[in-house]
């Protein structure tokens, strides 16, 4: 793992290894300056693995019908991801209580009811007009032709369920006077398994600016483990996340290694890798609008896709960590006192 890390870091400087390049990404590393620790210590600690395990117990439960995107199962998962943020007095960026972006069924090519995503808002305390973005989607597979309940634990309940806790955090923080100081868009989205259309549908009917939406962190299944890494718990695949902005990969690696020692692992993230992970979850329409993505992931296992993706199977301590990671991320972006930078534009590489 640590040689893997090490060469794809060396890879990313590698390819125009100039001494002059190395500097400048040596003075991008040092440029970035974290935000506030302590806060970031203090309200990730709300993020636990009791919590998480209630709502993925109930989000991923037979109720829900396996969320297949326009049936009465996905309605119910978003009218209990609503529920949730109205409880938690965390508001719909429409300022009402509305928090459902609607998609009508026309847009869907098959025979696919009107559905829904469901967005929710923490506004910046200084420059609310920059968006972070964090997102998981909400729907899964339905029920089998044998009437088998797809409960998608991991896909993605494992995400929704982040979410909902990141959400929470942000949220007490604001309570406190310690909110972030660009706006965060908790964006739960609708019709991934059928081709990521909810968020094809956000970004060409965007809610907020895309020109001032800087990043979206996205969260497809992060709460297993896949047999590549039966012995070392301690991981998540990222995925997107130096494409098209060093500096959101080098604040991420800091991040991780001031607080939480994941490894990340880089394998899917490499160029013309076969599983083509960096197309095919609902980042991949920000990444396709410039807008730069890291993609959090655990990698496929034997439930994949099937009816025995069940909440039991996950594992709860490593959802709050890297949980945790991605809430110290967004913390950082929504926080730093320079807005995040695409390479095109970054100063220390041009
Ligand atoms: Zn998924």
């Amino acid at each position: 793992m640590k040689t893997f890390c090490l060469l794809s870091a060396f890879a990313l400087v590698g390819t125009c290894a100039t001494p002059k390049y190395t500097t400048k990404i040596q003075n991008l590393k040092d440029s970035i300056e974290i935000a506030d620790s302590a806060s970031i210590v203090n309200y990730s600690n709300t993020i636990t693995a009791e919590e998480l395990s209630t709502h993925l117990y109930k989000f991923a439960s037979k109720e829900f019908k396996g969320r297949e995107v326009g049936e009465e199962g996905a309605k119910k998962a978003a009218d209990f991801i609503k529920s949730y943020y109205q409880n938690e007095g965390i508001p719909s960026p429409f300022g009402d209580a509305n928090y459902f972006q609607i998609i009508p069924a026309e847009y869907f090519s098959k025979e696919i009811n009107v559905s829904e995503n469901v967005l929710a808002f923490i506004k910046g305390t200084t420059k609310p007009e920059e968006i972070v973005i964090i997102s998981a989607h909400l729907d899964h597979l339905g029920i089998s032709k044998n009437g088998d309940i797809y409960y998608g634990a991991d896909d993605d309940g494992s995400g929704t369920v982040a979410l909902m806790e990141m959400a929470q955090a942000f949220n007490k923080a604001k309570e406190e006077g310690r909110g972030p100081k660009r706006s965060i868009l908790f964006l739960h989205l609708t019709g991934e398994e059928i081709g990521k259309r909810g968020s094809e549908y956000y970004t060409s009917h965007p809610v907020f600016p895309l020109k001032n939406t800087l990043v979206d962190l996205n969260i497809d299944m992060i709460g297993r483990i896949d047999e590549i890494h039966k012995n070392n718990k301690n991981y998540i695949y990222l995925i997107g996340s130096d494409r098209l902005s060093k500096e959101l990969h080098f604040i991420s690696e800091k991040i991780n290694k001031v607080f939480y020692n994941i490894d990340l692992d880089y394998r899917y993230n490499t160029e013309r890798e076969k599983n083509r992970y960096y197309t095919r979850s609902d980042h991949y329409n920000f990444a396709n609008k410039d807008i730069p993505v890291i993609f959090y992931f655990n990698g496929e296992h034997v439930d994949y896709h099937q009816p025995t993706d069940t909440p039991d199977k996950i594992n709860y301590q490593l959802l709050e960590k890297r949980t945790k990671l991605i809430f110290a991320t967004a913390w950082q972006i929504a926080n730093q006192n320079h807005r995040l930078v695409i390479d095109k534009k970054n100063e220390y590489l041009n």
